[in-house]
């Protein structure tokens, strides 16, 4: 029935089709034709609907919204969007760490927190975690760890038996393995969750002097969180919980705001500090460092194509501005490659030109062609040239972001500092933060954790582990997977 109200029907080159529900065939009982383009469009496209999912971060989702700097931390960097008053549009993706893309969002994981600002000054990206603190903190391990999440290449289950094997293997881990298994290890929902930059950055003032940074953005809605056996309910019950809870609350007007705070370490500290403060385990301790309030984050859009604006986002921590920089933390320098890299082979080479990618600052880049290139590139088309076209300018953008690095090439673990060790903040975690029943629920996780599949020789390890973080809680664990 004709509607003048809709639009009509086209291909994807804008062209009428003659309908929505039958096919062109030979007569009305005979075969089908493969001149109906339309049909052959409509299949084509279909079958590559899909694209790579992220390895890891898979199952998630996000919504825009903008940042607002209420303080004035101008002492500490020149970056435009942390200016006071300054107002940036941004995006967040949160995300589980481990499964796949129909995964449950109430699984047991650290969630990501990634952060896109489209400042004046180009895309600045932070792809933090709700956790401060990581499993690892030697990029050659990374690989590794997530396969150990993952599956098994035999019956492509997930295996707790692999992960107590990989974590007691890897005694840098204990302190985010304590985080996980603690309350915190499954949020009530994305709103109630604090996001860390866990990595160390630097800061550099108008002046150029550098300073060692740590993000903190609090949720406003309060930390909120759901015990082992609410997470399984959910898993069951409702798989998108937490897309679902996000999406609906933009959607209801009801928008969730995270206070940013900062820890700054003055440049020299670091040298001196009495653990090293790029050491991705660790946090700095509050009263070490105190928190620094520089402004809000407020989500209030959601996107309306799912895949174009958030399964398509490629957060990437070399996505600095003027005023922020890396930091000697091993792992951050490989996630500056690594994301990149993984954006390239998902999305292609000029992901960067998918809009949900694209800064509001002008481009003027080299790049050119390659698959998918949609923005145009002008003559001339290299550098140093006489004709007009970009060149860099050092006065404006200084390479001020560095610090120094002399030695011989080594395969070596961080040097040691007096409180370098594996477990002290792990046990502060759950001595000093953790309240009894709190630490109860620690051992239940833990346990009923351990009982899903881990066996000997690796069970033993495992209680030798947790013995190493503390005595007390250790026993605990032991006997409540004994007792069964
Ligand atoms: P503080 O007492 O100043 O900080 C403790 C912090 O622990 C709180 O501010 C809160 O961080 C966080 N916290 C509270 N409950 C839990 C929980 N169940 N699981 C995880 N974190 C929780 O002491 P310190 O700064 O000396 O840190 C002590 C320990 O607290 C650390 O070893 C670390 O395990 C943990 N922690 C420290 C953070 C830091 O940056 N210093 C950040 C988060 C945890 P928040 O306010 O960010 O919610």
């Amino acid at each position: 029935m004709a509607n003048d109200d809709r639009k009509p029907t086209t291909t994807d080159a804008g062209i009428g089709v003659a309908s929505d529900e039958l096919s062109l065939s030979v007569g009305p009982d005979g075969p089908i034709v493969l001149h109906d383009h339309y049909l052959i469009e409509q299949m084509a496209q279909f079958n590559r609907e899909r694209i790579p999912e992220r390895q890891p971060h898979a199952k998630g989702s996000g919504a825009f919204g903008h940042f607002e700097t209420t303080e004035d931390v101008s002492q500490y960097t020149k970056a435009a969007l942390f200016q006071p008053g300054v107002k940036t549009e941004m995006l967040a993706r949160f995300s589980t760490v481990a499964g796949e893309r129909g995964s449950p969002d109430t699984w047991r994981d650290p969630r990501g927190f990634s952060l896109k600002f489209y400042t004046s000054e180009g895309n600045y990206d932070m792809v933090g975690n709700n956790t401060p603190i990581f499993f690892i903190r030697d990029p050659m391990k990374f690989q590794h760890f997530i396969r150990s999440q993952k599956r098994r290449a035999d019956n492509n289950l997930r295996d707790h038996d692999m992960q107590w094997d990989f974590w007691t293997l890897s005694p840098e881990s204990a302190h985010q393995v304590t985080w996980l298994m603690g309350d915190r290890g499954i949020p009530k929902t994305w709103r109630h969750m604090n996001g860390y930059s866990s990595h160390t950055y630097m800061w550099v003032n108008a002046q150029g002097e550098r300073s060692w940074v740590k993000y903190h953005f609090k949720t406003d809605q309060g930390i909120e969180c759901l015990t082992e056996e609410e997470g399984v309910e959910l898993t069951h019950g409702d798989g998108d919980y937490h897309t679902r809870d996000l999406f609906e609350s933009i959607q209801n007007g009801n928008f969730p705001s995270w206070t940013l705070y900062v820890q700054i370490m003055p440049f020299e500290d670091a040298k001196t500090y009495r653990l090293n403060p790029f050491d991705l385990t660790k946090v700095w301790p509050h009263e070490d460092y105190p928190l620094i309030k520089v402004g809000k984050m407020t989500l209030n859009r959601n996107a309306t194509d799912n895949h174009a604006e958030i399964e398509q986002a490629a957060f990437e921590p070399n996505n600095l501005v003027p005023g922020i920089g890396l930091s000697p933390d091993k792992m951050l320098l490989a996630r500056g490659f690594s994301y990149a890299d993984a954006h390239r082979a998902r999305l292609g080479a000029n992901y960067k030109q998918i809009p949900v990618n694209s800064p509001v600052a002008p481009v003027h880049s080299y790049s050119k062609d390659g698959a998918m290139r949609i923005n145009k590139v002008s003559d001339p088309v290299y550098a140093p040239n006489t004709k007009g076209g970009p060149a860099a300018d050092p006065e404006r953008y200084p390479e001020d972001t560095t610090w120094y690095a002399d030695g011989e090439m080594v395969r070596a673990a961080y040097t040691q500092r007096p409180d370098d060790d594996d477990v002290t903040q792990a046990n502060k975690l759950i001595n000093e933060v953790m309240d009894d029943a709190a630490r109860e629920r620690l051992v239940s996780n833990a346990a009923g954790h351990i009982k899903q599949g881990v066996k000997e020789p690796v069970l033993s390890r495992v209680f030798e582990y947790w013995k190493n973080i503390d005595k007390d809680i250790g026993a605990r664990i032991e006997q409540a997977v004994k007792e069964g």
